[in-house]
């Protein structure tokens, strides 16, 4: 198991965002808001984004933006800061995440990586761009880092964003309860399902962990599928990585073992399984 992969957010009332990115045209159908959560249980070896691990927020510093003045090291009331001579450093275990620094330093060379969120807040931020969802087909779409960590907040907010008629789409590693995700489906039109490798022994090897679960998950997400309305539609991704693993031998085995489940694959927006 992966060290501090089990850290969880258990909050009902705030969940930290790491970004929320408007107009986006790749994590679902139509225009969309992609709210990226803060928390990933896997390791994976090609990781693009290793700020979102952390479920925390999380102090970054910039040598190239940085004047050197000292304001950070002055501000801090934890003695986390000192200057060395390769410019600021940041003793992580004193670090308390406060932001003091980084809204004192003038030249935001000291930024604050993720930000809490109340429930309140965020769908009124989200659903600012209701009208390029409604003209387009889009909605909102959950991603991460993995949401599923943060399922408490996640699945209030699935909740209030279908109160406000607005399409839900869930990205999903399915490294996560079975529980988790049964809370978290009857509020979600649309999953879209990463499985990042079939073989248990390179999954492991690519991402930290087994992709038990996440078959596991799989079948339990299409047999859920069969006898609900939500969610109808479930789009399974798959990464394709030189040197990891080639788009010959990765995805007809992923479409292999969809198929091994006796269900499958659901696209556009009527539930209709493969012939
Ligand atoms: S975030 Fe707060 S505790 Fe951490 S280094 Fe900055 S001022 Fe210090
Ligand atoms: S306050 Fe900002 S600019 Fe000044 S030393 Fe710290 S990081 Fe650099």
């Amino acid at each position: 198991m992966i060290k501090g992969a089990m850290a969880k957010n258990n909050s009902s009332s705030g969940a930290t965002i790491l970004e929320i990115q408007r107009l986006s045209t790749e994590d679902g159908p139509g225009i969309r808001t992609t709210i990226f959560f803060k928390g990933c249980p896997l390791r994976c070896a090609w990781c693009q984004n290793p700020e979102s691990i952390s479920i925390r927020p999380q102090l970054q510093w910039m040598d190239t933006t940085c004047i050197g003045c000292g304001t950070c090291i002055d501000v801090c009331p934890e003695d986390a800061l000192s200057s060395g001579p390769e410019g600021i450093i940041i003793d992580r275990h004193l670090c308390t995440s406060c932001g003091m620094c980084s809204r004192e330093c003038p030249s935001a060379a000291m930024k604050m990586l993720g930000k809490t969120w109340g429930l309140e807040k965020l769908v009124a931020e989200v659903v600012k761009d209701r009208v390029y969802f409604e003209k387009s087909g889009g909605g909102i779409t959950l991603s991460g880092g993995e949401p599923t960590m943060q399922a408490n907040f996640t699945a209030l907010l699935l909740k209030n964003l279908k109160k406000e008629g607005i399409h839900t789409a869930l990205d999903t590693s399915g490294q996560c309860a079975q529980d988790v995700l049964g809370t978290l489906l009857p509020y979600v039109d649309m999953v879209l399902y990463d499985i990042k490798e079939i073989d248990p022994d390179r999954h492991r090897e690519f991402t930290g962990v087994s992709n038990e679960k996440i078959l596991d998950n799989l079948v339990y997400l299409c047999r859920y599928m069969e006898t609900h309305e939500t969610p109808a539609d479930l789009w399974i991704r798959t990464p394709v990585i030189p040197g990891a693993k080639a788009a010959g031998s990765c995805a007809p085995s992923t479409t292999s073992a969809a198929a091994n489940t006796s269900v499958l694959i659901w696209t556009g927006h009527s539930k209709t399984a493969p012939s």
